[in-house]
């Protein structure tokens, strides 16, 4: 998925948009401010938040 997050120069929030088109990111103000004054981060997939807790399989099972 194209998400690509922001960062408002203005009011300093960070938010995140969806961009489907090239175009859509010159479109883009702050939901906050409504300031057209962001930047573009780097985002990378690896460092997704996500809880993936079931790496338990395998260890504790010697019956
Ligand atoms: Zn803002």
């Amino acid at each position: 998925m194209p998400i690509y997050e922001f960062k408002c120069y203005n009011c300093g929030k960070n938010f995140e948009k969806l961009i489907f088109k090239r175009e859509e990111e010159k479109e883009i103000n702050c939901p906050y401010c409504g300031s057209k004054k962001i930047e573009k981060l780097v985002t990378s997939f690896s460092s997704v938040k996500s809880k993936s807790n079931g790496f338990s399989c395998g260890s504790g099972r010697f019956s």
